[in-house]
């Protein structure tokens, strides 16, 4: 057996064993495979797919590439919840102190920039001192102290899904469903959880870009989890247009504390109460009406936000960020980008949004890529909303001007501006379990 024999294999359609995948698994994580070859590879699974028992090999490949953390000394059930990924989807950082403030156990294993969307691990990381690459002790440790840690993979957990993610990242492999399915469950699956909620997003921003495949990769992600004995829920989600009001690594830790203030704007405070709910059933905390009312009292209460001071202060983060954003790295440069008629906002292109960040330089183009974590937008409006010619339409904030003027010009054209208002998109569009 050799890569190049399994990759001939794949790029013809056919159906790999257990044995190949586990072959072509190791070699990668080892770095015996290198990077040109995997993404020939995973270029193959793009276009030819994989069935649900490849796609089950690869995940459990994944998931024992590391070690797989044991957590069952820690009482009670472990939920941990996951984004298929959207752009300005900050939900991660607020929900798992706010779930850890109703008194549920959340261990979290987040991922980086991949494509067009935001990673968790990269708007933490731009709190300064912010650690996201724990021990299994430290992670263990933390979990028992403040009921709640958020690292990222590691050499430890998943180190398979660390490279393959890096890798997917720069080589157009991203919007695949036995990719994403396999990244997500191997490293949820090897993180300790009893319990997952999943939001499957669907719309131009994200992956999947119509319902049909959203549930589908839904679909194949529960039932791995159940293969494993795990509680696995999803809620399918619009990801039509951004999430909220701001985009870009520090501007949605911005937006995450004023969410956990209890100044959240509409839409994302919907999603993350619907996610936040199922994770509050799943762990046994009441009925929907009973566990909305404490969702909102541990807000109203502060409680939320001394959680998420505790995850930052745990995790080597300056706290001093919670009450003064000047410590997070500051845009040098600003403009704004102003509405050429008067009229409703019917479309603001997410996938558009998500390719221009990039550009600004909130996620990478290469895997050394240095991030700029000041980068981003500032949404004046959304879906909807009424605007006047010579109206800020979005602010666009950065270290480099000539991305920032670039970006500026660019945006426009993803602002779609007409006679007629028009509704807002829906937000939550099904639940699957
Ligand atoms: N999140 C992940 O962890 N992996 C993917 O492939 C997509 C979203």
């Amino acid at each position: 057996m050799t890569t190049y024999e399994i990759i001939l294999k794949k790029r013809s359609g056919k159906i790999l064993t257990n044995r190949e995948i586990d072959f072509l698994v190791n070699g990668y994580t080892t770095g015996a495979i290198p990077d040109y070859q995997f993404s020939a590879f995973l270029m193959a699974v793009y276009f030819q797919g994989m069935n649900f028992d490849e796609t089950t090999a690869l995940t459990f490949a994944m998931m024992r590439s590391g070690k797989i953390f044991d957590l069952s000394e820690i009482p009670g059930l472990k939920i941990d919840k996951h984004s298929t990924g959207g752009v300005g989807d900050k939900v991660s950082l607020i929900l798992a102190p706010l779930v850890a403030a109703c008194g549920i156990t959340v261990p979290m294993v987040s991922g980086r920039g991949l494509g067009h969307t935001g990673g968790t691990l990269d708007k933490l990381e731009s709190i300064p001192g912010f650690r996201t690459n724990l021990t299994e002790k430290e992670f263990k440790y933390q979990i028992k102290k403040i009921g709640v840690a958020m690292m990222g993979q590691t050499k430890e957990l998943a180190p398979a899904d660390k490279r393959i993610y890096a890798l997917r990242d720069v080589t157009g492999t991203v919007d695949s469903v036995p990719l994403i399915a396999a990244s997500i469950m191997s490293k949820k699956l090897a993180e300790g959880i009893d319990g997952l909620v999943l939001d499957v997003k669907t719309g131009a921003g994200a992956f999947m870009k119509d319902f049909v495949c959203a549930k589908k990769l839904a679909k194949v992600m529960i039932e791995i989890g159940k293969r494993m004995g795990k509680k696995v829920v999803a809620l399918i989600t619009g990801m039509e247009q951004p999430l909220g009001n701001m985009v870009g690594n520090s501007l949605e830790v911005i937006e995450s504390i004023e969410c956990l203030k209890g100044n959240g704007q509409p839409d994302l405070m919907q999603v993350l109460i619907g996610l936040a709910e199922e994770m509050l059933m799943m762990g046994s905390r009441g009925k929907r009406h009973e566990v909305r009312s404490k969702i909102e009292n541990v807000i109203k209460s502060g409680a939320a936000l001394e959680r998420f001071r505790d995850i930052i202060k745990a995790q080597d983060g300056d706290v001093r960020v919670i009450d003064n954003y000047k410590i997070l790295p500051q845009a040098k440069f600003h403009s704004r980008v102003k509405s050429p008629e008067t009229g409703y906002i019917q479309k603001i292109d997410a996938l558009q949004i998500g390719v221009l960040s990039v550009e600004l330089g909130c996620g990478r183009k290469t895997i050394d890529d240095k991030i700029d974590y000041s980068a981003g937008f500032i949404f004046k409006k959304k879906i909807g909303d009424q605007v006047e010619k010579g109206e800020s339409l979005v602010e666009v904030i950065g270290q480099d001007n000539n991305k920032v003027k670039f970006v500026s010009k660019k945006l426009l054209s993803v602002f779609k501006i007409g006679a007629v208002k028009v509704k807002p998109p829906q937000l939550i569009i099904d639940r699957i379990f």
